[in-house]
């Protein structure tokens, strides 16, 4: 018996005692391995005139024994002299091996196997016993390598028809590992992590009278062919097998790269937000594929966060199959792609806007907030990249429209005018909104408790500044107007201050904004009413308080009446402030102090 190099001894005491939870990735590196070594004798084939090997005669073959416990991977590639065995079996031959050296240190046993492809040992997670039969090509000697464990390894003579490798697994006798001898799982397990390897993976099938051989992937997986040989329900049905989605993705987007970087992408747009999308569990990622063979499940670093909703795969001959994920990550490579994927990603959301506006308002209702939350997180770092994709609810089209919609609508205006609530219909009722809107002004309702943080980090928008009708000053009286009212709130100082007197307002004014309504309550400084409520509603913050200031009506009859109780009644004065200030609280939907002193003061005027 041969001894194990230190390093090899060390993953592979790794591997048997692996408490990682997927150890199934053993098959895809067997199998991956497999068709390197036909990769190997085709090139070889392909490049010597005088070996005559057909690509068809190539094959992966998968056999199961039961009652022996073994299951046994077999390929006709270009197989193993006695010293290959040797060397490449006996010591730890990964281009990752340093990676592996450093990660050790760090004792992170688990996201070692995670990380790297960790090849051929990982059959050592599964089996208890690893026998390897290889004739290399071109010879007449078979040779065989056992093992059972760390305690090393032993070479034999051995014989084989043909040329190329048996693996032969003796799977581990406990409950957990029966399922590696199961037809069936393991023909998931091709599917799930070897489909799309180019030789045929073939298996004997039992049912119950004959045993046929199947081939069990698909050889050419759907990214890879012509995009304009792929129907449409081609693609749907893809989608929903890969990403276990049954209703119509509302967008593929097909991408071939060739010339220096050589990849391609297959995306989707799923046509609603998966019941985890917004909680803490949902994973964003694409399923990213060297050559072939899928390598990661889901890679993060192939989306922005505020994409997060795409799913597909990402197929590069430029990354290697062993790459671990710290790698990954600085790899030039992908970020490339990312920046592809990002742009393309963006280019069908703005056609989808501007071809398909029914898909494209199914898109907003599932990820509308996505977007939103992707330009507020960035505090409007990612402005650029999604201030087209916003729609917002236009009072004036009675639909959502989209900023620059706004723009085109309204070119004579100065701003862009939003107001905010709890939904589009208690928008509409507030005293300024109603008033703007009868006099056709487009206002954005604004239901969503995001929207008006968006605008503060966006700013401005092609040159416009954003106003809240409610509390921003919107400079459009007349200035003949304007003097009228300056010239009222000046008269009326000593009556002002004296309603202000007991009330929680920065100021009381007159204003001449309110056509119908008596009062409202509008705010001055950075923080509107609407943001005080959504800051005010996040656990533990502090108690944030708007500086409000209460409008009245200067051409309603209560400015006249509280002129009258100024000059003849200063108590019953104070009643009505707090009264009216009270309704004004109400109307933007902000709670009540003192409820029950408030509704005794409507009673004592009502019985007068
Ligand atoms: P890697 O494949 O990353 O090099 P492995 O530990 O998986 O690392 O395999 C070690 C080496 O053993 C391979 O590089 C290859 O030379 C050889 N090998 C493994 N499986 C086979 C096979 N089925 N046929 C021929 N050679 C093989």
């Amino acid at each position: 018996m041969k001894e194990f190099k230190a390093e090899s001894k060390r993953l592979m005491e790794l591997m048997i005692n692996s408490i990682y939870t997927n150890k199934e990735i053993f098959l895809r590196e067997i199998i991956s391995n497999a068709s390197d070594a036909i990769d190997k004798l085709h090139y070889k084939s392909l490049t010597d005139k005088k070996i005559k090997i057909k690509k068809e005669d190539f094959a992966i073959n998968i056999k199961i024994d039961k009652e022996k416990r073994t299951l046994t991977i077999s390929d006709n590639g270009i197989g193993m002299t006695k010293e290959e065995l040797e060397t490449n079996l006996g010591t730890i031959a990964k281009s990752g091996s340093f990676e592996f050296k450093e990660q050790n240190k760090k004792k992170e046993d688990i996201d070692i196997i995670g990380q790297f492809g960790v090849g051929f040992y990982s059959a050592f997670m599964v089996a208890s016993k690893v026998e390897v039969i290889s004739r290399a090509f071109g010879s007449e000697e078979a040779y065989s390598w056992v093992s059972s464990g760390i305690e090393g390894y032993t070479i034999k003579k051995s014989a084989k028809e043909n040329y190329g490798t048996d693996i032969i697994l003796t799977i581990k006798n406990e409950e957990e590992y029966n399922r590696y001898l199961e037809d069936y799982e393991i023909k998931n397990l091709i599917k799930k992590y070897s489909d799309y390897i180019t030789y045929p993976i073939k298996m004997a099938i039992k049912d119950d009278k004959e045993t046929k051989e199947e081939t069990i992937n698909s050889l050419v997986p759907l990214w890879r062919r012509n995009k304009n040989e792929i129907t449409e329900e081609e693609y749907n049905t893809f989608y929903s097998d890969k990403f276990f989605d049954y209703e119509k993705p509302l967008s593929h987007i097909h991408t071939k790269a060739e010339g220096t970087l050589e990849y391609n992408s297959l995306l989707y747009i799923p046509s609603h937000a998966s019941y985890d999308y917004y909680s803490k569990e949902y994973e964003k990622g694409l399923q990213l594929y060297s050559n072939g063979v899928l390598i990661m499940e889901k890679c993060a670093d192939l989306i922005p966060d505020y994409y997060s909703f795409v799913k597909g795969v990402v197929d590069s001959s430029d990354l290697a199959l062993n790459i671990s994920r710290e790698m990954l990550q600085q790899n030039r490579v992908l970020k490339t792609i990312a920046n592809n994927i990002e742009k393309h990603i963006k280019n069908e959301l703005l056609s989808m806007q501007k071809d398909r506006r029914e898909d494209y308002l199914k898109f907003w209702e599932a990820f509308g907030l996505q977007i939103k939350a992707g330009i507020y997180n960035s505090y409007g770092m990612n402005k650029e990249q999604l201030q087209d994709l916003l729609l917002f609810y236009s009072s004036k089209e009675d639909k959502l429209i989209t900023l620059n919609e706004y723009l085109a609508n309204n070119k004579e205006e100065k701003a862009i005018y939003y107001a905010c609530g709890s939904s589009i219909e208690q928008i509409k009722t507030l005293p300024q909104v109603e008033t703007l809107m009868a006099n056709q002004k487009d206002i954005l309702l604004c239901p969503n408790y995001l929207d008006e943080f968006v605008f503060k980090v966006m700013n401005k928008f092609a040159d416009k500044e954003f106003k809240n009708v409610c509390s921003d000053n919107l400079d459009i009286d007349s200035t003949e107007e304007k003097e009228q009212l300056q010239k009222l709130n000046e008269k009326s100082k000593d009556l002002l201050a004296l309603m202000k007197q007991g009330l929680d307002v920065q100021d009381v004014r007159f204003t001449s904004k309110l056509k119908n309504h008596p009062v409202c309550l509008s705010t001055t400084g950075e923080i509107s009413v609407e943001m005080e409520k959504v800051m005010n509603a996040m656990p533990n913050s502090e108690t944030i308080n708007a500086q409000k200031v209460l409008e009245i009506n200067s051409n309603h009859p209560i400015a006249q009446k509280l002129q009258d109780l100024y000059k003849n009644d200063q108590e019953e004065l104070k009643k009505y402030s707090k009264v009216l200030y009270a309704q004004a609280r109400l109307i933007e939907g902000l709670p009540i102090d003192n409820p029950t002193e408030i509704t005794n003061l409507i009673c004592d005027i009502l019985v007068k």
